[in-house]
Formats: structure tokens, C-alpha cells, sequence
């Protein structure tokens, strides 16, 4: 019998992975993929940028609404804040390789406009994206790995990891008989939410400390 089942009700991204070949090859096959179903509402895939050389990988949550337009990770608001924390801890943007740990943007519409609002992506979609990750860790072996945010650090260290205890420091992780440095710290959109100017400048001092203890390792 012929099965009736869609790809994405697998909920895994394996079966899309290219046999070989680089970063060009993973970007191809990822635009395909529908390892799971937030591919039918998002514009496109966002795949990572930067060049298989990056010393350090920065990893977010998902594309957000500009990163889906554009097709590229970290061009909202998000991402021009992150590029000025990044200069100010002392990390090239040439050195950087940006990823999210979610290849596709998952929003719900608020009525009346249908504005697109961001939806953290569930354990079980990070899961079935997880080997796109796993293969631009892969290729690009970075000397470091920056989390940003609570779902890049579930994505890599597991489920019970948590910001708040784990950020400003350095963690290693074993993978595939490889030793991973990694420093974990908020996402930069969280820095966007917070309530006042006290806060948010608190929580932009906060991501600029951890992004130079991530300065530190690197150098
Ligand atoms: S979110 Fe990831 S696994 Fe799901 S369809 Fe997109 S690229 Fe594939």
C-alpha cells in the first residue's frame, strides 16, 4: 500500500540532507526541506551565512518577520543590535558564522492587521532541524559557539538547559568525539522586550559581558 503520509509529519530534516558537498550544497538542499511542517507558511528557508572558515558560530532561536523576507539570518532589529554588541566585545563579523537553530520562520497573525507575531518553536521542530545544524557545525568546526537564547542552548546542550545558569561562562560539550566550546547568552531580541530604558540597557550591558567572555576564548 502506498503511503499517505507528508514528509513533514516524519519530523525530521534527515531525509533532505545532501550527501556531500559544503555549505553551498547544505543551503541548496535546505531550501527543499520539509523535514517538518513550518515550511508551508514561512517564506523561504533561512540558512546560515558567513564562510567555512568562521572561528565562532553564533546560534539564535528562528528567523524572524524580516529574516523570512529576506532570506537571511539577522537583518531585523534584532540582528543591527546584535551586530553593535558584537563590535563592542571585540568579535569581527568576518569571524562570524550566523545560524539559527530553526531553519523557518513560525508566526501566528494578530487580528485585525494579520501582523506576522513570532512563535517559539516547539522541543520537537527544534528536533527535526536539528540536522541542519548538525551539519554546519560539521563543515564549519568553529572554535566556538555563541547560544543565543534559551532554544540555541536546547537545541545543542538539551532540554533542561537554562539561560540564566549558564550564561557568561565557557561550557564544553563532546560531540562525535570532537570537544565544543560554547557561551551561552540572551537572545537579542530579548533585549528589544524589555519594559523601560533601565531594562533594556541592563540587558544590553548583560549581552555585551558575555559576548567578551566569548571574545576572550576566541583570542
Ligand atoms: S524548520 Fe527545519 S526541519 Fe522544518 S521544514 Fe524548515 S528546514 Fe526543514
Amino acid at each position: 500500500m502506498v503511503s499517505t503520509k507528508a514528509p513533514e509529519d516524519a519530523y525530521t530534516a534527515e531525509p533532505f540532507l545532501p550527501e556531500r558537498g559544503g555549505l553551498p550544497a547544505l543551503r541548496r538542499a535546505a531550501a527543499e526541506c520539509r523535514g517538518c511542517p513550518l515550511h508551508r507558511d514561512a517564506t523561504q528557508t533561512v540558512f546560515g551565512a558567513g564562510t567555512a572558515n568562521a572561528r565562532v558560530m553564533l546560534v539564535g532561536e528562528q528567523p524572524g518577520d524580516q529574516e523570512d523576507r529576506q532570506g537571511k539570518p539577522f537583518v531585523g532589529p534584532a540582528g543591527r543590535l546584535l551586530d553593535r554588541a558584537l563590535a563592542e566585545a571585540g568579535i569581527d563579523p568576518a569571524d562570524a558564522y550566523v545560524t539559527n537553530a530553526v531553519k523557518h520562520f513560525k508566526f501566528t497573525r494578530a487580528e485585525p492587521r494579520k501582523r506576522r507575531i513570532h512563535k517559539a518553536p516547539t522541543l520537537r521542530e527544534m528536533t527535526a532541524c536539528g540536522p541542519w545544524l548538525a551539519a554546519e557545525l560539521a563543515v564549519v568546526e568553529p572554535e566556538l559557539i555563541v547560544l543565543l537564547g534559551a532554544s540555541a542552548g536546547k537545541a545543542l546542550l538539551g532540554s533542561s538547559f537554562r539561560v540564566g545558569e549558564a550564561r557568561g561562562a565557557v561550557l564544553e560539550r563532546e560531540i562525535h568525539g570532537r570537544a565544543e566550546k560554547l557561551v551561552a547568552t540572551v537572545h537579542p531580541s530579548s533585549v528589544l522586550r524589555a519594559q523601560d530604558d533601565a531594562d533594556r540597557k541592563a540587558a544590553y550591558e548583560g549581552l555585551v559581558s558575555d559576548l567578551k567572555v566569548a571574545a576572550r576564548a576566541l583570542s
